[in-house]
């Protein structure tokens, strides 16, 4: 155990340690984004702090003509200054609060779970009403991660909380991200609830034919797996039948385990990640599937394909699932020339009829922009492709209307003409 929880003279206090006085008052104007419902105040939008609230602490913001707007966590050290936690004046943020919220998303997901599938994101931050909060299920095992200055504060609330709704038998903690120094607040992994996971969980994920993955939720990527590509992973394997596929940035195989369990021809799988290929072979073996028609190579996917290309290579399906090139839109132009750069050569390895899938999973990449960069890849690659299906995040992904930021995953599935 690396925490300690929290005892309940220790709840008390985190109830009652909320600046009563404490206060932000925005300037002119800038109540209207809050008005909307979009759960972020900025450090430029406000006028005047009142008293002296600490770090996480709970705040009521008020607008310059003294509008009560929402309470929020303050967060002293971020440009998101305030995350909206409630939109009422009267609710109490106690324990209570988010043992309701978390009731709320867990039902939320009963729509979209199916009993088979032992894998899902149980919180999904600002969509859930628990911004900073992520929390995926793989089987017993709880990951969470606590991404801001408020969540940070109820994180053991939040713990507790978990276990007494039985979500899960024991929680291991991911907050080891580089967003959360913008919050002031260190990196930091380990056991929060419960005992030390096993080094390889089974998940089982899809439906119609189900695929089985080993996760490592201290070693692996994010909170271990990429459970937002779940049902796009389904999608993409009707695809793949007797199809000689390419899958860049496999990570543990996702895509080319749900290929090859269709019925792909091969799979030639890439990533940077020794670990994760390690885990992909692994994966292989637990979904007893032929050593003959995978291969995985450990490069740079940049670099890999334009090997491919020089060699003269060709596919009927091209998978491209990069990490986030532009984590925020100041890196827009670059990322933009990185997708415009993996999606040229992809379109050029394509067979005519071939299929390219292609994601971004930056929120400063809109679906727009990630359109236009694909057309003009197909452009110079001097090809036509039409696009047969746009592709978002899974289901236990919901995005909130009034914040876009939260919608970040695109795909286009583009045949060529
Ligand atoms: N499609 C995967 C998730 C991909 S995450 C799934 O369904 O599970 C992105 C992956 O890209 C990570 O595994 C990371 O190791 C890999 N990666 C990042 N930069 C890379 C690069 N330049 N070349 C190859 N792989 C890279």
């Amino acid at each position: 155990m690396c925490a300690t929880p929290q005892s309940s003279k220790s709840k008390k206090k985190l109830s009652t340690s909320v600046s009563a006085k404490s206060k932000l008052i925005l300037k002119p104007g800038k109540e209207k984004a809050l008005l909307r419902y979009h759960p972020w105040v900025f450090s430029g939008a406000i006028a005047e702090v009142i008293g002296n609230p600490q770090l996480g602490d709970t705040v009521p913001i008020f607008s310059s003509d003294g509008q009560f707007l929402a309470q929020g966590a303050y967060s002293p050290h971020s440009q998101i200054r305030a995350r909206v936690w409630t939109w009422l004046r009267e609710e109490v943020i106690d324990t209570d609060f988010f043992r309701r919220r978390l009731q709320q998303a867990i039902k939320r997901r009963q729509a979209v779970a199916t009993a088979s599938e032992n894998a899902l994101r149980l919180v999904h931050s600002e969509a859930d009403g628990l911004p900073g909060f992520i929390i995926d299920r793989y089987a017993d095992t709880l990951v969470m991660q606590v991404l801001s200055a408020g969540a940070e504060k109820w994180r053991g609330v939040v713990a507790d909380a978990l276990l007494d709704i039985n979500a899960g038998k024991q929680i291991y903690e991911r907050s080891d991200v580089d967003v959360r120094e913008l919050e002031g607040l260190p990196p930091r992994a380990g056991v929060l609830r419960g005992s030390e996971p096993a080094t390889r969980i089974e998940i089982v994920e899809g439906k119609a034919n189900p695929r089985h993955y080993l996760v490592d939720v201290r070693g692996g990527q994010k909170t271990g797996f990429y459970l937002d590509q779940k049902e796009n992973r389904s999608i993409v394997a009707t695809l793949a039948k007797e199809k000689e596929v390419l899958n860049c940035f496999c990570y543990t195989g996702g895509f080319s385990i749900a290929a090859l369990l269709n019925g792909a021809k091969s799979v030639l799988s890439i990533d940077s990640s020794n670990d994760a290929l390690q885990l992909a072979r692994e994966n292989l073996r637990l979904n007893n599937l032929s050593e003959d028609k995978a291969q995985w190579l450990a490069a740079d996917v940049f670099k890999g394909l334009r090997e491919l290309r020089d060699q003269g290579k060709n596919f009927d399906l091209i998978i491209l699932d990069p990490p986030k090139f532009a984590p925020t839109s100041q890196h827009v132009e670059k990322a933009a020339r990185a997708y415009k750069d993996i999606n040229l050569l992809a379109f050029k390895l394509l067979r005519p009829e071939g299929v390219l899938v292609t994601f971004s999973c930056s929120s400063g990449i809109t679906a727009d922009l990630f359109q236009k960069i694909i057309a003009g890849a197909a452009a110079d690659a001097d090809i036509d492709a039409r696009i047969t299906m746009r592709l978002t995040a899974s289901a236990d992904h919901p995005v909130l209307l009034s914040f876009p930021e939260g919608d970040y995953l695109k795909g286009l599935i583009c045949q060529r003409v």
